[in-house]
């Protein structure tokens, strides 16, 4: 039953079957799967002088006492008026009706309607309710809930109610995975026609049954991938010499126990003839770099080439920076490829590549296009994987003979989630940040002492360090909220009200060479602050820039608030980070502004911006691929992700049959996603 289409439901044509596709409806399961949003209550017949709250949905039941029909100028109008043993009246409206269709209601006959309340005592009505009518005293209704679907243009609830009951018995046909109490398909049956005598909360049970499946239908199918990437062979990288040895002595400080532990599980995948797929995850500032790079040089000791990507220009310049002075003077030569590169550099490096003259090949995702041929690529590392999607990752899997993949990410993401997401990887964690790192102090400022935040800006400078201004726009522009002020504004106010200050400018916009030089600027020391748009919000690494201003802090997110903070805090020196935010805010703002004051902690705070906004806004569903879950979301269900996990390696390895046909089940283009 799952991929039959639609239009092999009598009575479907290409006209209901375009409009089912509006709502992502295309196959029978997919039409099952399209749960109620909600339900009318009909288990209670209310009696006529009991109707008291206006706007409220009734159950009522009546004998007809009067029919009166207008004919107006193009709209008719009639009134249909009911009375029962309890004394009440109530009044049917019902407008532009055919008079075919109305000639049903006759004195005497007896009506059951379920609508919504209009009015008050004897002009109480319901205007096109959903009704029957009997000839005789029908007695008490079966009690039932009728479900609502969320519908769409031209095809009513009312309908999709219709063509789900013609097939709901083919849900027999799916699999019976018996984990829970209810099958599968017992669940889709209650979900659709909820059991009456049941209580409230009993009757969310079998829409979560579904979810679990659901669920656990994508666990099953990254595991599935991630058992096959373990089919395919690869390089093996067990060259070992003193490279890593003496790079590590040549480091001006020890690799935390956390770096440590997760260098030695990534190199301990390259060994292998098994390509790695891992992710290394760690919070900003945690030292991710230093571990790529010990992987680096593995793979450099073992004669094969690294590609290196990252997801700005800005921060694969500098990757490019930190690899050149780390690598160079071991003989290792690192080159960078990016978009806006002028074109004879371009193919000069390309050649270098090709050549494999270019061991090392930092690059934004320009590296991975078709004009760019390694001549051995053995390893591939994807720093900020948050910012990439899940369609590139896969792109970038299949690129090279199979190289060996590291993916880093500073999305703080809970253990159990991580495992469930990533479940086509392993998961490495650095859990500290490196020692003698000062906390950062962060204070918040109203827009109305910004004279004070100028003034420490001027004393922190004065001492001799440097700091990082930074705003949402460049131009002074408005959104949604408020007027954003541009880093424009904030060049010409420092250049007014602090003339010795040195200032810098870097943003979006900037051609990547100005870019480079406005960076290299800052980094060497020349300028004391830089004025940046969040392009510096990844990776950007200036240690003795020890301040950062954010103006308009109000209308970022939290998760952004904690990235762009990680640009200070990374030298031995005390960091500030001043966020500047104009009143009146929002419950939400005030929040979000206080938590960052009191955490520096990435996983706590992401906890709370959870609670604040919701799983799908903060970890980005899109980048995982449950954005087309149909049933489940990440929100409500994320307590049963344990379970899911915990369930679906079991089932792989027991019932590896089983968990096919689940997969096959919820994904039936996994064909076509495998080969993106
Ligand atoms: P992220 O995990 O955010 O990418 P980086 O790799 O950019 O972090 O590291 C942040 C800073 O910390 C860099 O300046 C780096 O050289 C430094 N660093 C990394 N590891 C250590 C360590 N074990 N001790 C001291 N400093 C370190
Ligand atoms: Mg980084």
């Amino acid at each position: 039953m799952p991929s039959e289409p639609v239009s092999s439901i009598r009575g479907v044509g290409s006209d209901t079957a375009k409009k089912l596709a509006r709502l992502n409806i295309r196959t029978k399961l997919d039409l099952v799967l399209h749960l109620p949003h909600r339900y009318e209550d009909r288990s209670v017949v209310t009696p006529l002088n009991e109707l008291s709250k206006p706007n409220e949905y009734y159950y009522v039941q009546g004998v007809v006492q009067d029919l009166v029909l207008k004919q107006g100028k193009g709209r008719s109008n009639a009134r249909v008026t009911l009375s029962d043993d309890s004394g009440g009246v109530l009044t049917l409206r019902f407008f532009n009706y055919r008079p075919r269709w109305i000639a049903v209601f006759q004195k005497g006959i007896w009506v059951r309607a379920y609508g919504q309340l209009w009015g008050e005592y004897r002009h109480k009505s319901m205007i096109h309710p959903d009704f029957k009518t009997f000839s005789s005293d029908p007695g008490p209704p079966e009690p039932e809930f009728v479900p609502v679907y969320y519908a769409t243009k031209g095809l009513t609830s009312k309908h999709i109610r219709a063509l789900v009951q013609k097939i709901i018995q083919e849900i027999n046909l799916l699999p019976k995975f018996t984990h829970f109490d209810l099958t599968l398909a017992e669940a889709i049956q209650c979900c659709h026609y909820p059991d009456v005598t049941t209580d409230e909360e009993s009757r969310k049970i079998p829409r979560r049954r579904v979810a679990f499946d659901e669920l656990l239908a994508y666990y099953l199918l990254q595991q599935r991938r991630r058992l096959q990437h373990k089919t395919f062979t690869t390089r093996i990288l067990d060259r070992k010499t003193r490279l890593i040895r003496d790079f590590i002595d040549s480091l001006g400080f020890q690799l935390t126990e956390s770096q440590e532990n997760a260098a030695r599980e990534i190199l301990k995948d390259m060994n292998s003839t098994q390509p790695m797929l891992r992710l290394l995850q760690g919070d900003v500032g945690s030292g991710k770099t230093v571990v790529a790079t010990l992987c680096i040089l593995r793979a450099a000791e073992n004669g094969v080439q690294t590609a290196f990507m990252a997801p700005t220009e800005l921060l694969a310049e500098q990757h490019y920076q930190t690899l050149s002075e780390w690598l160079d003077p071991l003989g290792i030569r690192v080159g960078l490829v990016t978009g806006r590169m002028p074109a004879p550099t371009r193919r000069a490096r390309q050649k270098a590549i090709t050549s494999g003259d270019d061991l090392v090949v930092v690059g934004t995702h320009a590296l991975f296009q078709d004009s760019v041929h390694f001549k051995c690529l053995g390893l591939t590392i994807i720093d900020e994987q948050q910012r990439f999607g899940v369609h590139q990752r896969m792109l970038l899997r299949d690129k090279g003979n199979l190289p060996h993949q590291l993916i880093m990410t500073a999305t703080p993401i809970p253990r159990t989630l991580a495992l469930y997401l990533f479940a086509d990887m392993d998961v490495s964690r650095i859990t500290e940040l490196p020692p003698g790192r000062q906390s950062i102090t962060t204070t918040l400022h109203s827009e109305k002492h910004r004279a004070e935040v100028i003034e420490a800006v001027k004393r922190h400078v004065e001492r001799g360090q440097q700091a990082y201004w930074v705003c949402a726009a460049i131009a002074e522009s408005e959104n949604d909220e408020q007027q954003l002020i541009g880093t424009e504004d904030v060049l010409k106010e420092l250049a007014e009200k602090i003339p010795t200050v040195k200032v810098g400018h870097v943003h979006g916009q900037m051609k990547a060479q100005e870019k480079h030089s406005a960076m290299n600027e800052f980094r060497e020391g020349n300028v004391d602050v830089l004025v940046a748009t969040t392009v510096i919000e990844v990776g950007v690494d200036v240690p003795n820039a020890t301040l950062i201003v954010i103006d308009n802090a109000s209308n970022m997110g939290l998760a952004q608030l904690h990235q762009l903070r990680g640009r200070v805090g990374r030298g031995a020196e005390a960091s500030f980070c001043m966020l500047n935010y104009s009143s009146p805010l929002s419950n939400t703002q005030r929040q979000r502004l206080v938590h960052l004051r009191k955490s520096q902690d990435g996983f706590e705070l992401a906890d709370l911006d959870l609670q604040l906004r919701g799983w799908g806004e903060v970890f980005g569903t899109k980048q995982s691929g449950t954005e087309n879950f149909r049933v489940a979301s990440l929100a409500d269900d994320r307590d049963m992700i344990e379970e899911v996990n915990k369930v679906g390696s079991q089932l792989i390895s027991n019932s590896p049959e089983l968990a096919g046909e689940i997969i096959d089940t919820w994904s039936p283009l996994e064909s076509d996603y495998a080969s993106v």
